[in-house]
């Protein structure tokens, strides 16, 4: 399957389990206040009922007592006279007053509130009217002075009559000079807030699936991601060998056919010189396989190290020598300061020969022109190092992170050999001794490795 429709049902399978999860808690947040209305609807109405019980009373009495009263001056006040502009003018009065008396003498909201707090219920709570019709009775008439079910209360008017607030009870009442409809509600204020509590447990536990969905999501994105950049480095690292085997496939081509010829006409320094370039490219073709063999080996992660006790300025020093041989017909300076005076440490010689061999082929390979290479080694603290510095192109920071992968090669090496393994291998090799190898540069300044190697182990050498 391709990456990106792997990629897409991945996406489309985790937004799936968050629509899921969405609407689970959405469910549940339903359920969790229908649960909260049901448990306080029923103590609200045991506590009314126990009020009607203990005190024979629905808690509202003084306030009907003061309405009758009020009602009883408004009909003697306008006795014959109530038409329409009378009515609109008492309106707002009425139903404020009626307001006032209620808030003010109403019993309910106390006796509630004790009855609440016996049954571990929450206390915080605001009471609301909801007005549908206030009535002025004279003896054979009826003056409809309000009826626009307006609301009003104590706490914020907007939960009143809306889902939030609890319908409590329903009264119509009719005095000697009035009557009156009106809904009592109660508004819980941390209503919401006991809603989330109660379902704290599900909403983490659905919190905590959907981050671990979503980190698998991401790891397993970035492994196919990583594993695609590994085949396209594997198909370059191919083209590469390709390209460094056909080279000394050629040169002994060519070098056999002119032998062959030579048999005709024998010139002895000819064949040797011939000989010698077949031998030189045969040792290159054996490198070659010899470096596909060990990536097979790294793969499976089998590289063991082989450990002995060596001396370390002598192994550098012969590296240098060994190098400045290597390369006597090209034009480069390298300087050394060792200062590892009678170190001796547990390292594998072959494999830690090769890693500084590579350094130094890519200080020449990279260098300047002529290359100007410097090494110094010494201690620190707990630790040997050994810096090796050129004064080529230098290398990019956002590059610098990359020069160790493996098969990785710079944009603009095209025309230096190589297979994007060198510097792989130092770091493998310099962690398998428990080391850390960094480079420094900056693009124009020249390049800085430094491989470490911890003492730690070797003291009691
Ligand atoms: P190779 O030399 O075969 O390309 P390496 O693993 O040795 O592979 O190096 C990886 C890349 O790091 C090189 O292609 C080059 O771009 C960069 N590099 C390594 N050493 C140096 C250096 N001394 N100066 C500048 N760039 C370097």
């Amino acid at each position: 399957m391709k990456p990106g429709i792997t990629i897409f049902i991945a996406s489309l399978a985790l937004f799936g389990l968050i629509a899921i999860q969405y609407y689970l808690v959405s469910d549940l947040y339903h359920l969790k206040r229908n649960k909260f209305d049901t448990e306080y609807g029923t103590a609200i109405g045991d506590g009314l009922e126990a009020l009607q019980l203990r005190y024979n009373t629905n808690g509202f009495d003084t306030v009907f007592y003061l309405m009758d009263i009020l009602a009883y001056e408004k009909i003697e006040d306008y006795e014959f006279a109530f038409n329409d502009s009378v009515v609109y003018e008492l309106n707002g009065f009425v139903k404020e007053s009626f307001k006032s008396y209620l808030e003010t003498f109403e019993r309910v909201s106390p006796f509630l509130l004790v009855y609440l707090e016996e049954v571990h219920l929450d206390t915080d709570f605001h009471i609301g009217f909801f007005f549908r019709e206030i009535q002025l009775l004279d003896q054979d008439r009826e003056y409809l002075v309000f009826t626009d079910g307006e609301i009003a209360g104590t706490g914020n008017e907007t939960s009143f009559g809306n889902t939030e607030a609890i319908h409590a009870n329903n009264f119509r009442i009719e005095g000697n000079y009035f009557r009156v409809e009106f809904d009592y509600y109660i508004d819980f204020t941390h209503k919401t807030r006991i809603i989330y509590r109660e379902m704290a447990g599900a909403f983490i536990l659905s919190l905590i699936s959907i981050l671990i969905a979503g980190f698998v999501f991401m790891i397993t994105i970035r492994n196919m991601l990583k594993q695609i950049r590994l085949s396209a480095m594997k198909t370059d690292f191919i083209n590469n060998m390709a390209h460094e085997l056909k080279t000394p496939l050629t040169t002994i081509s060519v070098a056999s056919s002119t032998l062959v010829n030579t048999d005709k006409n024998p010139d002895k320094e000819k064949i040797v010189s011939l000989s010698e370039m077949i031998r030189q490219q045969n040792k290159q073709l054996g490198k070659l396989i010899d470096q596909i063999l060990d990536i097979n080996l790294w793969e499976k992660d089998q590289i063991t190290l082989k450990l002995a006790e060596v001396e370390m300025k002598p192994l550098i020093k012969s590296r240098l020598d060994a190098f400045r041989l290597e390369h006597s017909d090209e034009a480069f300076t390298l300087r050394d300061h060792i200062n590892l005076d009678g170190i001796k440490m547990l390292i594998d010689e072959f494999q830690l020969t090769i890693a500084l061999h590579n350094l130094l082929s890519n200080a020449l390979k990279y260098g300047g022109d002529p290359a100007e290479i410097e090494l110094e080694s010494g201690i620190e603290t707990d630790h040997i190092f050994v810096k090796l510095k050129d004064n080529g192109r230098g290398i990019s920071y956002d590059e610098q992170s990359l020069v160790f992968s493996k098969f990785y090669r710079g944009k603009d090496v095209a025309n230096r050999k190589g297979l994007g393994l060198g510097l792989f291998y130092v770091r493998e090799i310099v962690e398998l001794h428990g080391g850390k190898v960094e480079v420094f540069s900056k693009l124009g300044q020249g390049s800085s490795f430094v491989i470490r190697l911890p003492l730690a182990n070797n003291n009691k050498l």
